[in-house]
């Protein structure tokens, strides 16, 4: 079998020895391979540094698979995901809907495995994961015997890979439907046109946490089926929760009824819009908790995304009763921890609120960040609670 080669730069190979596994196209030399092929890192000098996916569209041209220069086995594909399946199994979650594959924190580089009850959806985000599918596939279904397996290849990054977007079902049936069940909550979760694969399930740790915490009058804002919502209801008087979406609301609606939630209300509204309103009409909250999209979806965006986090965390704080709770989220990866603290600190200068933090978290232990890759680390969540 011949091997395919591709030679780094040595800023190329600083990089990958630095333990971050990605080296970008400009990075790349001599390419002895076609997109998609795993590939043997050839360094400046000559020397095999590792065995990576190689793409030859995305900015990202290697993506480091293992740091062997052996020629993989046919177990080594399995290997990884056992791992990576095994240590879910570990973590006793309490939730019939998880990450199974968190891509680079799995060393499964740009593949999103996630489990909703007997059902997987699987997303591959490069050329490499995306030729590997059939035998992922293959791999998936022997470990973990789902009902069905859907591709929800949608995602835009996919065009940067110079690959389609497209929703198919690879193995079984699936259904439009599936019940999972989070805690004491069902959802019903469409795998097909759900945001991310259905549900935000790097939240589902955070929800847990913020329950300990929830009590008389909640405020969620940016709800999408409700999450947060559903999960403090039962410590709550009353629960207001608003999102955009019509959509998202009428499945917040049905989601309250079908866990028998009376308390819960979901208007659809712009959250930006309703804070202000509610401040007008001096309404106030016990508890508040703000999960809004990333607002930096780029380095470029990152300012006007601070200046969002910053107003809406100002205006929450307004409207927080004294010994209220904010549980506040950024899942920006280009917004640090650091910078969304100090944002959430000027708010509470501006708000005059003397504020305590009570837990500084972050995405789900099934959605684990890899060390040396910063950009893995992309949930941040503050617990604080308003002092005065
Ligand atoms: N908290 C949710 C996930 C929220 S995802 C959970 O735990 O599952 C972000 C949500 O914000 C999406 O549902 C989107 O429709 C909504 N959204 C985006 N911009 C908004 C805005 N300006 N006002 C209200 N909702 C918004």
């Amino acid at each position: 079998m011949s091997v395919h080669t591709v030679a780094v730069s040595r800023r190329g190979e600083d990089r990958l020895r630095s333990g971050h596994p990605w080296v970008y196209k400009s990075d790349v030399g001599e390419v002895r391979a076609s997109g998609g092929d795993v590939v043997r890192v050839i360094g400046p000098r000559g020397r095999p540094i590792s065995q990576a996916l190689y793409s030859d569209r995305s900015e990202i041209a290697l993506r480091q698979v293992t740091r062997s220069t052996d020629p993989l086995d046919s177990t080594f594909w399995k290997t990884r995901l056992q791992d990576a399946i095994r240590f879910r199994a570990s973590l006793d979650i309490d939730a019939t809907a998880y990450r199974l594959v968190h891509g680079e924190a799995d060393r499964l580089p740009s593949l999103v495995v996630d489990r909703y009850g007997d059902y997987l959806v699987v997303q591959a985000l490069s050329q490499g994961i995306d030729k590997l599918l059939p035998d992922i596939t293959r791999l998936l279904v022997e470990l973990t015997s789902p009902t069905g397996i859907l591709a929800r290849n949608d995602p835009r990054v996919r065009l940067l890979e110079g690959l389609d977007r497209r929703v198919e079902v690879l193995h079984g049936s699936v259904p439009d439907t599936i019940e999972v069940r989070e805690g004491q909550v069902t959802y019903a979760v469409d795998p097909y046109r759900g945001q991310k694969t259905g549900l935000f399930l790097d939240q589902r740790e955070n929800r847990v946490a913020a329950a300990r915490y929830a009590r008389g009058k909640l405020l969620d804002a940016f709800s999408y089926h409700g999450g947060f919502a559903l999960a403090l209801a039962p410590t709550c008087d009353e629960v207001l929760a608003i999102d955009i979406s019509e959509d998202a609301v009428a499945r917040i609606r049905l989601n309250a009824e079908r866990n028998g939630l009376a308390n819960v209300q979901a208007r659809a509204m712009n959250v930006f819009d309703e804070l202000r309103e509610l401040e007008r009409r001096g309404e106030r909250f016990d508890t508040i908790v703000l999960d809004p999209p990333a607002f930096a979806k780029s380095k470029a965006a990152v300012n006007k995304a601070l200046s969002g986090y910053k107003e809406i965390n100002l205006r929450a704080l307004k409207l927080l009763s004294p010994g209220g709770f904010l549980v506040t989220c950024s899942c920006s990866y280009n917004v640090s921890e650091a910078a969304f603290a100090d944002v959430l600190a000027s708010a509470a200068v501006d708000a005059h609120a003397e504020v305590a933090v009570v837990e500084k978290r972050m995405q789900g232990r099934d959605h684990p960040v890899l060390m040396t890759v910063p950009e893995t680390y992309y949930l941040k969540c503050f617990i604080l609670r308003k002092l005065n």
